[in-house]
């Protein structure tokens, strides 16, 4: 950003639950930040009253069944649309944009991360997938400072490395919530419904990461995320249950000195410090008041119910195209669970049946990564026709 002048930002799925916080911060820091781009899947009207709202140069709609929809024709006269897949390649990419927020859900959003790290343009990274799936590929195109974690645990040990030599990390404290489900048994696990797993305790998110965090496979996919943004193995990326969302994440060092991050659980902090940095503006949040929090709780993880903690485990020390995998296979699980199509154990059961199946190879370019998406989608939704039988 020149000196003076606003972030010029594109917004990568605008409408979803990320998206829609950043809007908000975009809104409450006017005078330091400028929507020039912003893009949706399918909802044209929000993206249409958005559009009146900022008139961006440039808007776009990535799923070709709705690049017709009426309501388009009410775009500013300034704004031009790009439609389909270009619109996740070519907007990032554009002159007029410093900064990039890629929002959308899934492995969808890697050509976004890609793009926006090939034009040198600052990252700020909401969609974990693009590093679980392809982190191999991506952080070596990542100049120091250029990808700013949005992931709240992520922006944490961001943060919280800022003062130390990452080669005096001893460990990662991956704080996680521990979900709806906390405490329940494997058998208990069984027959959990869709309704039950959106209820999320402490965080407000979109439905996708929302069962992930039930399932605790949102703690598996921030595992690798923390493991390729931070050069840490994935064995010294340590999961730990803070029940309160106070505690965003630790890192310990050598001399067992432990730098924690607090604050509020509120997405819109991380959203706008991958803005700010290496500045620090004023909170687009409720601030703590640590007098009347009362107390914080510490537990580990159960590896045993929750079995998508283990797959993600190995999935990472694998390395290769199995983290592709294994991420294909639960967006696939997921969605199937959120239609009533699968059960709540059964997503792991999906998810491990397809990384049995896979032959893992070493990852060597974004072709092979989307070649083994498909086939990984395609095995994954042949698991669960035989299940339904
Ligand atoms: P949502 O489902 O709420 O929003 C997804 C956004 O992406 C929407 O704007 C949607 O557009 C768009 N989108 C959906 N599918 C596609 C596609 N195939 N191609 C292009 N765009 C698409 O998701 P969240 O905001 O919850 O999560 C976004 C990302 O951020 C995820 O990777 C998640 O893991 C990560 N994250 C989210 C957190 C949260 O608090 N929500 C916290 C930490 C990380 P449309 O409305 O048109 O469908
Ligand atoms: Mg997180």
């Amino acid at each position: 950003m020149t000196q003076g002048k606003r972030l010029r930002v594109a917004l990568i799925g605008c409408t979803g639950s990320i998206g829609s916080q950043a809007i908000d911060v975009c809104r409450q820091h006017a005078d330091k930040l400028e929507i020039v781009a912003l893009t949706v899947h399918r909802s044209t009207h929000e993206l249409v009253a958005l559009a009146r709202e900022f008139t961006p140069a440039c808007v776009g709609v990535t799923d070709p069944a709705h690049a017709d929809d009426p309501v388009l024709s009410e775009l500013p006269g300034s704004t031009t649309l790009i439609t389909g897949d270009a619109a996740l390649t070519e907007i990032p990419a554009r002159d007029d944009v410093d900064c990039v927020l890629v929002a959308v859900v899934g492995a969808a959003g890697l050509p976004a991360s890609h793009a926006a790290l090939t034009a040198g343009k600052r990252l700020a990274l909401a969609n974990k997938e693009s590093l679980v799936v392809a982190g191999d590929l991506l952080m070596p195109l990542a100049a120091p400072g250029q990808l700013l974690p949005v992931d709240s645990e992520h922006s944490a040990i961001f943060q919280c490395l800022l003062d130390g030599d990452r080669a005096d990390v001893h460990a990662i404290w991956l704080t996680c919530s521990g979900g709806p489900f906390f405490g329940r048994s494997s058998s208990e696990l069984e027959h959990v419904t869709a309704r039950e797993a959106l209820a999320h305790p402490t965080w407000k998110m979109g439905p996708k990461i929302t069962v992930d965090s039930a399932t605790l496979m949102n703690k598996g996919l921030e595992r690798i995320e923390a493991m390729h943004l931070f050069g840490t193995a994935i064995e010294d990326i340590r999961v730990l249950i803070q029940r309160e969302s106070k505690i965003h994440s630790m890192v310990e060092f050598a001399d067992g000195a432990v730098i924690a991050h607090l604050g509020a659980s509120d997405m819109r902090l991380p959203i706008q410090y991958a803005f700010s940095y290496p500045a620090r503006w004023d909170t687009p949040a409720p601030r703590v008041d640590f007098r009347t929090l009362g107390s914080l709780t510490f537990d580990a993880p159960d590896a045993q119910a929750f079995r998508c903690l283990a797959l993600a485990e190995r999935a990472g020390i694998t390395g290769g195209t199995l983290p592709c995998v294994m991420n294909a296979a639960n967006e696939v699980a997921v969605a199937a669970f959120l239609a009533h199509a699968c059960s709540f154990t059964n997503i792991a059961r999906i998810v491990e049946g397809t990384m049995d199946a896979h032959t893992v190879e070493r990852v060597e370019s974004f072709e092979q990564l989307h070649d083994v998406d498909a086939w990984a989608r395609t095995t994954a939704k042949n698991l669960l026709a035989q299940r339904a039988r």
